[in-house]
């Protein structure tokens, strides 16, 4: 081929690559809302246009400004439409019973890994479009449901995932009810560790093998069998090596932690948010404030497994501790939140069957909130404390289209959010009205 031919074919083959760009820019879409919630300023703005170009929100305008051509219009004028919502504390993977404490073990890794197809698509369509999923007791597991959801394979929320949890040996993050001289396999006690050295090396081999923060258990656990809620099973200087090691790799620590004295101690190490804080007093209380860590409690919860725990005879043992952290909590959280303590919304899902997450909001009203600050929880707050404030949490130019929206006037009463009638996740709309 000569020259003057083979530059003939390269204007050509620029030529065809310019136009295959114009046809595939992404599309664009047009949301009209009839309410639309503002969580940065806190406020509920009438008739506005959130636009949409490809997975991202481009503009919100009034509706009295023009739409430009070729939009696909979507009409919510009789909805109210919010940023997804994000649940801070979720545990997609496996069945929701602790009916059977073992039942884990009597299951393959891909009968868990299915169970969490089947709860991140449930947990999408309730208008949840981010999770922090806070760990499972085969490790990892989460990991392979991000990036499943990630690249497309899986319907599900965006994720961050613990892939373990660090846990004393015999503590509240293991897999407890075999007899006490049978041993598990490593996949079900990852993240056990019993001196500070060894939990810098769990985090170590958690952060390495793809988990996106770390997961401590600071104190006994409701659900596990043989462990208090009130007994600190880490030392400070133990939970402080999980924050440091953490903060090496640029990420941070969520603390289980029920008793007054557990709270502390994870709050003194430095951990970013306190799971539960069921037993906390004043002093606790004052020091999430001053170090200005995050309360995420599962104030709901208590109410289904003193129910259905029951009628599904949960062991005594779980109904008992449940008991007994119920009220406490709920007391505990109302004073956090007079005190200012910075507060994110989850729900423990798994205790409870995927998809109810939002059952949880009128609690959040009940137990001091106003609906909009309970609404914020659950959107810019939970991104700020899962450090994705730059990608989720807002209806902002920029950030991921990920969009949900409820009939009439939602913020009248949180208890309508059990029904979402819109779901989008990065432009892409999974429920329509
Ligand atoms: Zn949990």
């Amino acid at each position: 081929m000569s020259r003057r031919w083979a530059g003939l074919a390269l204007v050509g083959l620029v030529a065809t690559a310019a136009g295959r760009a114009a046809a595939q820019e992404p599309p664009l879409t047009a949301i009209r809302a009839g309410r639309l919630v503002d969580v940065e300023r806190g406020e509920v703005r009438r008739d506005q246009v959130v636009l949409i170009r490809g997975e991202r929100i481009t503009a919100i305008q009034p509706a009295s400004a023009k739409i430009p051509s070729g939009a696909r219009v979507i009409d919510l004028s009789r909805y109210t439409v919010l940023p997804g919502l994000i649940d801070c504390h979720t545990h997609l993977i496996g069945e929701a019973t602790a009916a059977d404490v073992l039942q884990p073990l009597e299951r393959t890794e891909t009968q868990e890994a299915m169970s969490g197809v089947r709860n991140a698509r449930a947990t999408l369509l309730a208008g949840f479009t981010t999770v922090r999923d806070v760990g499972t007791y085969r490790a990892f597991v989460d990991a392979g449901l991000r990036d499943a959801i990630d690249d497309g394979t899986v319907i599900g929320p965006r994720m961050r995932v613990a892939g373990a949890y660090i846990t004393v040996s015999t503590g509240g993050g293991e897999l407890v009810g075999a007899a006490p001289d049978v041993t598990l396999p490593l996949s079900y006690r990852f993240g056990v560790a019993n001196s500070a050295d060894q939990v810098r090396e769990r985090v170590r081999a958690l952060l390495n093998g793809g988990a996106d923060f770390i997961k401590v258990i600071a104190t006994g656990a409701v659900l596990t069998r043989g462990t208090q809620p009130g007994v600190s099973e880490f030392t400070e200087e133990e939970i402080r090596a999980a924050v440091q090691q953490a903060a090496e790799y640029g990420t941070f620590v969520a603390a289980h932690a029920h008793g007054a004295e557990g709270i502390k101690r994870a709050v003194r190490a430095g951990v970013r948010s306190i799971e539960h804080g069921s037993l906390i007093d004043d002093e606790g209380i004052a020091l999430m404030k001053q170090h200005g860590t995050w309360l995420v409690a599962d104030i709901w919860n208590g109410d289904y497994i003193d129910s259905v725990g029951r009628v599904q005879h949960w062991p005594e043992e779980y109904l008992r501790k449940n008991t007994e952290t119920t009220e406490a909590q709920r007391a505990g959280f109302r004073k956090a939140v007079a005190a200012g303590v910075r507060i994110a919304y989850g729900t423990d899902s798994g205790v409870y069957p995927h998809g109810l997450n939002a059952l949880q909001l009128p609690y959040m009203v009940k137990y001091g909130l106003t609906p909009m600050q309970a609404i914020q929880s659950a959107t810019l707050s939970a991104a700020q404390l899962m450090q994705w404030e730059d990608r989720v949490g807002s209806l902002s130019t920029g950030k991921f289209a990920d969009i949900i929206a409820v009939e009439g006037d939602a913020m009248a009463d949180l208890r309508s959010f059990a029904k979402v009638g819109f779901v989008m996740k990065g432009g892409t709309v999974y429920k329509g009205p």
